[in-house]
């Protein structure tokens, strides 16, 4: 059976008092590392040399809440070899014992989530609300790719003719660089090297160089509850880091998540690199649509454009970026649209009650500005909220455009563009989604059956949603991922993704 019930993570209940003083409990206890960062091999600290980096609060001014260490070559290419070494055991032993690791790191880390959550505030800036989240992603991956590894990790007999017997299976392919971006510090790193380990792959994992603390402690925690020394181990750093990951000779398969340019940049280094050719599996983002038609619930588009466009700051590949409403609905949509941007507390996600943190960094903050500066120009301002002082904070903002075509990029935080459209011009509305080449997200809010089934049909996206906001897929029950520009699949948190993970192997014997 495909698709058995499995019980998603429950996470934690901010409306619940207890769970709301451990939380903030953990937060006000937060310490960075005491001291520097190095790469973590075999299950260790690796003492090397290597520039030292600060890590930012970014909702913050003050000190940096610790440092980290670059790994140049020398210590990707003892990683490598490192993971190389432990290959042939971790695979070879029986997919359950290795989900068996998977299930005890998901358990640890969902006891752990207040801590988790007080690392990801500090580190990501993201708010308490995202840290559970990511959390409950983090352990459902676990849990999730444990099992679709025991259901296709099994010997199969092939049905052939008398007198031969042909038996396939699935294997580990080797080792994988694992290069996960700062927006899900958590859960996509995880995900990532869940999915790896549990088809008997291992691992050199590289978390962006924005949040390196998160990725240090969970992999320490999965060390303390029984992962064997190698199978997983952490490099630090950025471009060069991962170029010295991709020129290895032991490198097996890439998994990526992060911007266009550096997913081509990565294809094609592996395609002049010596040696095998290897797997990609590159996520990266997209120019999300939502079509609003006039039978729409205006309160209900209001929550979810908010929702989709502005919660995390807007910096998740899944969000909103372009809403097209019909146009004899639009001012109204507009006005509830604002009001609702209007009522989100922006503020440091120390404070539990805020919905909007701060972007990742100055250098997210001037990406921004340059692109409002460039998009407002061509369009009509319809808000732009009031950043507060300290950390690296950017307000939500609309604008209004009047070409369909005018969002020729991604901005990745809180922007959002707005477009108004009539019934004739639907078909030209979704040519123009067709032609960013793009393909991860898209919304439909109509209560006209005909019009969700056809949308739903056309939009050129891995991922539909109709009457709801268009983020937060969950693990196995929204299996996640795009097309074209938004990535090669296959979707994290679904059925095949464990595959392309594996090497296929036959054996047909003369019996
Ligand atoms: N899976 C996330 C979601 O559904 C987005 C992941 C990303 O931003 O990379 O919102």
């Amino acid at each position: 059976k495909l698709y058995p019930l499995r019980p998603n993570s429950a996470g934690r209940e901010l409306g619940h008092r207890p769970h709301l003083a451990e939380l903030s409990e953990a937060i006000e206890q937060f310490r960075g590392p005491y001291e520097p960062l190095p790469a973590l091999i075999n299950a260790e600290a690796y003492r090397h040399e290597g520039a030292l980096h600060p890590i930012r609060n970014p909702a913050s001014t003050e000190k940096p809440i610790g440092e980290w260490r670059v790994s140049g070559t020398a210590v990707v290419d003892h990683a490598m070899s490192v993971a190389h070494d432990a290959f042939p055991k971790w695979n070879a032993r029986p997919v359950e014992e290795r989900g068996q690791l998977l299930r005890d790191f998901a358990d640890r880390m969902e006891a752990q989530l207040p801590y988790l959550v007080s690392i990801i505030a500090h580190e990501a800036g993201r708010t308490v609300d995202d840290g559970i989240a990511e959390v409950r992603e983090a352990v459902d991956f676990c849990r999730y790719y444990a099992q679709r590894a025991e259901e296709l990790m099994v010997d199969q007999e092939m049905p052939g003719p008398v007198g031969e017997l042909n038996m396939y299976h699935l294997e580990g392919r080797g080792v994988w660089a694992a290069i996960s971006p700062w927006n899900f510090p958590l859960a996509i790193f995880v995900g990532q090297i869940a999915a790896a380990v549990a088809t008997g792959n291992t691992v050199v994992a590289k978390p962006a160089p924005q949040t390196p603390y998160i990725a240090w402690r969970v992999i320490e925690m999965w060390h303390e509850v029984g992962l064997p020394a190698g199978v997983v181990n952490l490099v630090l750093g950025a471009g060069e880091t991962g170029q010295a990951m991709i020129n290895h000779p032991a490198l097996a398969g890439v998994v990526f998540t992060g911007s266009v340019p550096t997913a081509k940049a990565i294809n094609r280094a592996l395609a002049e690199r010596e040696g095998p050719i290897v797997p990609l599996i590159a996520e990266t983002g997209g120019i999300n649509a939502m079509i609003v038609d006039s039978t729409a619930l205006p309160e209900q588009v209001a929550d979810d454009v908010v929702g989709s466009a502005f919660r995390s700051a807007g910096q998740r590949c899944s969000a909103l970026r372009i809403l097209y409403v019909q146009e004899d609905v639009a001012d109204h949509m507009l006005e509830m649209i604002q009001g609702a941007a209007e009522a989100l507390k922006i503020g440091p996600p120390k404070d539990l009650s805020v919905d909007m943190g701060p972007v990742i960094d100055t250098d997210a903050v001037e990406r921004l500005d340059a692109h409002w500066n460039e998009i407002s120009a061509k369009g009509k301002v319809r808000y732009k909220g009031q950043a507060p002082e300290g950390g690296t904070f950017f307000a939500p903002r609309i604008v209004e455009l009047e070409n369909f075509r005018d969002l020729q990029s991604e901005a990745f935080g809180p922007i959002l563009h707005v477009c108004r459209w009539k019934p004739s011009q639907l078909d030209e509305v979704i040519a123009s989604i067709h032609e960013t080449g793009f393909g991860l997200t898209f919304g439909i809010h109509s209560r006209l059956e005909s019009r969700q089934r056809q949308l739903a049909a056309a939009a050129p996206t891995g991922n539909v949603y109709i009457n709801r906001n268009m983020v937060g897929a969950i693990v196995g029950v929204q299996p996640f991922g795009g097309r074209g520009l938004s990535g090669t699949g296959p979707k994290a948190g679904g059925p095949l993704y464990l595959t392309r993970f594996c090497e296929e192997k036959h054996v047909c014997e003369n019996t």
